[in-house]
């Protein structure tokens, strides 16, 4: 799956622009495996953008519950309003909101208590990076989120290291290929039905960089932030996985 994380950008105008070209450019037998996260506000407009095609809808973080949470979105706003699928724990959440592994958990619950496919975040600072710890941070990450969560099929991790979002660094893919080897190795022990889930990248896809990552055999697709606001930009990189896929 490649997933658009627009974050806090889009207007009525420029996504309307982003969806005829999306729509009219996008290889048909791929759209279902396509999500776009745009802001919350947006979600509606979005659907109806796109309402005739399979391309699934998703929103960038929900609270953990409904009800008197003054400016929260929880999960079954989100499924009414339309939403496949929900992001959980991005760094950004972590880092600017302070969300710990703990709270992440009860989002998990709460998505999958909506009908709603969580995406759970993980990835390791630069600073841990650097110590040699990236193993042992993201196996916290996932252990704290979903130990004694029962995951369901199609469960979907992104890696993304901090370091490598929106700076335009990169791990090597072949690293990182044998970091989605660990991941699945660790969900699937903690799941109690045996649940391997797909692993997407983040962090500085582009159409230049898109057919190295994709060519990783743990590399299930990506979660792409700046080169998803551009709906070339996207199509491009799309149009590369399309192709290795259908291969
Ligand atoms: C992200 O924030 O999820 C992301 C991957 O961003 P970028 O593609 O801009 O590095």
């Amino acid at each position: 799956m490649i997933i658009a994380n627009w974050k806090a950008n889009g207007s009525l105008l420029s996504n309307q622009k982003w969806c005829k070209f999306f729509i009219e450019n996008c290889p048909k037998e791929i759209i279902s495996n396509i999500g776009i996260a745009p802001s919350a506000l947006h979600i509606g407009q979005i659907k109806k953008l796109l309402e005739s095609s399979d391309v699934k809808i998703g929103i960038q973080d929900i609270d953990a519950e409904g009800g008197p949470r003054t400016g929260s979105i929880c999960g079954e706003m989100a499924a009414d309003t339309g939403c496949d699928f929900t992001l959980i724990g991005h760094s950004e959440r972590r880092i600017l909101f302070k969300e710990k592994n703990v709270l992440l958990k009860q989002k998990i619950e709460s998505a999958y208590q909506a009908n709603l496919q969580p995406i759970l975040c993980i990835g390791e600072t630069l600073e841990e990076n650097e110590q040699g710890n990236t193993m042992d941070i993201l196996k916290s990450q996932i252990e704290e989120a979903i130990s004694n969560i029962t995951i369901k099929e199609g469960f979907t991790v992104a890696y993304e290291p901090v370091w490598a979002i929106g700076t335009g660094n990169t791990p090597k893919p072949n690293d990182i290929n044998v970091i989605h080897e660990f991941i699945k190795d660790v969900v699937q022990s903690q799941s109690l039905d045996d649940v391997v889930p797909s692993v997407l990248y983040g962090g500085s896809i582009h159409e230049s960089n898109s057919e190295d990552f994709f060519t990783e055999k743990n590399i299930d697709g990506g979660l792409i932030g700046g080169a998803s606001l551009d709906a070339k930009e996207f199509l491009k990189i799309v149009n590369i996985y399309s192709r290795l896929i259908t291969q």
